[in-house]
């Protein structure tokens, strides 16, 4: 039995970086343009929200742009369009962000963290040595500390694999950062369905098994491109992935949905 009903895959702009930030010293020359992907699941327990995309406003703002983006070396700045945008997004599907009851997040890295301070109502669900973390100092420069070190956030850490909801699965699949976090969705018709979040970029990390451009632990990210490609073969999982630029156009994206 599943307590999931539906899952809807949300595309909130795009990152321009080297392919080498994809895979491991491979593909210097070229420059990729990578979705950033988060994931709205209707559930029996209410709204579930899988990463939380990059904050706009960031963007929308020059002097912010200038100082959180191509100031501190993340040059060109990611690109995020109106339609992109998560909130609206939301609305589209007739939610807002109080809507949400749950938030997992992946990682703490700010294209997965953007719009965690807009849900102030939601537990969320993160691995405690990512959030030990995000807590420590020097913070890591993917990491924008004012999307998440906010007073009110109702953390709630976990360690390892846990199951979430009946049919929602946490994976912990460590090496890109120290706690980084995958699931397992169970949907009724469609079946497993695996979020693999930062895993691997590509669908290329997976078949050729190719280490992320930036890891903290290379043979932890190994074996999780492993655990997740097992995972696959066992189950026969519909495997998405949050940075792939050909899948993201060749699967449904909201407001349609997989159920
Ligand atoms: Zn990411």
């Amino acid at each position: 039995m599943t307590d999931i009903r539906r899952l809807y895959v949300l595309l909130c702009g795009y990152e321009i970086i080297p392919k080498t930030v994809s895979t491991r010293d491979l593909g210097a020359r070229f420059v990729l343009s990578v979705p950033i992907t988060a994931y709205l699941l209707d559930t029996a327990s209410g709204w579930v929200l899988f990463d939380t995309a990059l904050d706009e406003s960031h963007l929308n703002d020059p002097e912010a742009k200038r100082r959180m983006f191509t100031d501190a070396g993340w040059d060109p700045a990611p690109v995020v369009r109106p339609h992109h945008e998560l909130g609206r997004q939301l609305a589209e599907i007739g939610i807002g962000f109080e809507d949400i009851g749950t938030v997992i997040l992946s990682h703490l890295h700010a294209d997965h963290t953007g719009h965690l301070k807009h849900m102030p109502q939601a537990q969320v669900i993160v691995q405690r040595a990512e959030l030990e973390a995000g807590q420590t100092d020097p913070l890591s420069f993917a990491c924008f500390g004012s999307d998440f070190r906010l007073p009110g956030i109702m953390w709630q850490p976990i360690d390892g694999d846990a199951e979430i909801l009946p049919g929602l699965t946490a994976l912990s699949t460590p090496g890109h950062t120290i706690g980084h976090m995958s699931l397992r969705v169970d949907l009724p018709g469609t079946g497993p369905v695996i979020l693999t979040a930062d895993v691997g970029d590509l669908r290329e990390n997976f078949e050729h098994e190719i280490l992320p451009g930036a890891s903290v632990d290379d043979t932890a990210a190994l074996a999780s491109i492993r655990r997740i490609n097992a995972l696959v073969a066992e189950t026969g999982a519909l495997m998405l992935m949050t940075h792939d630029p050909d899948q993201i156009q060749q699967i449904r994206l909201a407001p349609d949905f997989y159920d």
